[in-house]
């Protein structure tokens, strides 16, 4: 095979699969004479493994993020008090230990900042942080080929941690603990166990399910810190922040509270509400008003109580399809058309929060609050 046909399995493979790749597209050329990497299937099924590794969540989670609107240090990032304080102790003692970060596992709603604050570890302790979560990470060879690949001082960030296989997180046990891997090499009676060392690192998890992950895995994390719903000041900090780096500073506090009120507890939820009144300024609509702002809120279908669609339809199925009974949990999220999961982690918070409805593990009902609420939207 000729150098430039080796160079283009690299590009194709990655690093770890360039061998396979080598041999696939030897046995492909012998037996059809066709150009391996012009086949369809080539081209979908040979992301270079750097990507799988570094970046998945970039590609696929929140396609319209502005990466301009996250903070990148503690002094940008705005509410979580607490848990900030705890991070500037510990990265400032790692520091002058000069030793990595103790092992970091946030848990809580999505969408609170979990990402953000593995970036600003990684920019405060001037580390490099890879990424990766489920379903990128699926198999134990996708999580060694990580762990082999850090370099003294990395940072590994996991989302969605719940998700590993027992299996995955059997090899992140040694690895915390002891900076070993142990590889099979061989198969049946001839199989031999190989210790590997891997490089002093931090692990950063997180995850939306605390209770998912198995004891053993959270006892090996240094650090385990909780990020709430953020209340409305902080909220309309985050607004203010937002719709200035996005161009319009100076809105009157009252319209920039109007944005955090119906942001539900989260940054996320304020930042798209802050790019979509961009996007309604950009084409000559007045932002800079309450009134004006509260119209354009209507139009996208966001009410004065600032709840969405699916809120809405939420406690109105509690209220009258349910009519006020206890209801399963599985068959309520049949009803919306939604995952259990998507239900408990991201549409319910706000609704406890507030008290328009209460829960059991297994169960929902309405309260008062929220009856009355579903009276006064009609
Ligand atoms: P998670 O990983 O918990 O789902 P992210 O870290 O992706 O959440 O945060 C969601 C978005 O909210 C980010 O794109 C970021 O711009 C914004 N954000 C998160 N936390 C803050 C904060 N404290 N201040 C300002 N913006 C924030």
């Amino acid at each position: 095979m000729s150098k430039a046909r080796k160079e283009q399995c690299g590009k194709h493979a990655g690093e770890w699969g360039a061998k396979k790749m080598v041999l696939a597209e030897s046995i492909f050329r012998i037996q059809s004479g066709k150009d391996f990497f012009a086949h369809p299937m080539v081209i979908r099924s040979s992301q270079p493994s750097t990507a799988r590794i570094v970046s998945p969540k970039e590609d696929t989670k929140h396609p319209s993020d502005n990466p301009a609107l996250r903070p990148r240090s503690f002094d940008e990032y705005v509410g979580q008090s607490d848990v900030v304080g705890r991070l500037r102790v510990a990265t400032e003692s790692a520091r002058i230990r000069q030793t990595p970060l103790e092992h970091v596992l946030f848990y809580g709603p999505p969408w609170l900042g979990k990402t953000t604050l593995a970036n600003i570890l990684s920019h405060e302790m001037g580390a490099h942080l890879r990424q990766t979560s489920w379903p990128a990470c699926q198999k134990p060879s996708d999580l060694i080929s990580i762990l082999t690949g850090l370099k003294d001082g990395d940072m590994l960030f996991i989302d969605e941690m719940h998700r590993l296989p027992p299996a995955l997180e059997e090899i992140c046990y040694s690895a915390m603990e002891d900076r070993t891997i142990d590889i099979m090499i061989g198969s049946g009676t001839g199989a031999t166990s190989v210790t590997m060392n891997i490089a002093p690192f931090t692990l950063i998890g997180a995850t939306t399910r605390l209770s998912l992950l198995s004891g053993p895995l959270r006892d090996r994390f240094g650090n385990i810190l909780k990020l709430d719903l953020y209340d409305e000041e902080e909220l309309a900090r985050i607004a203010r922040r937002s719709m200035s780096l996005l161009g319009y500073d100076g809105l009157p506090n009252e319209a920039v509270s109007l944005i955090a009120r119906r942001g539900r507890g989260t940054p996320r939820i304020v930042n798209r509400y802050a790019k979509i009144l961009r996007d309604y300024a950009t084409v000559g609509r007045d932002i800079a008003s309450p009134e004006a702002i509260s119209s354009v809120f209507m139009e996208i279908g966001v009410d004065n109580e600032w709840l969405d669609q699916i809120d809405r339809t939420l406690l109105q199925a509690l209220s009258v399809t349910f009519a006020g009974r206890a209801v399963w949990v599985g068959t309520l999220a049949a009803y919306l058309g939604e995952e259990a999961e998507t239900l408990e982690d991201v549409i319910e918070p706000y609704l406890l929060k507030k008290g328009y409805m209460e829960r059991t593990p297994a169960w929902r009902r309405i309260t008062r609050a929220g009856e009355s609420i579903i009276r006064t939207l009609g």
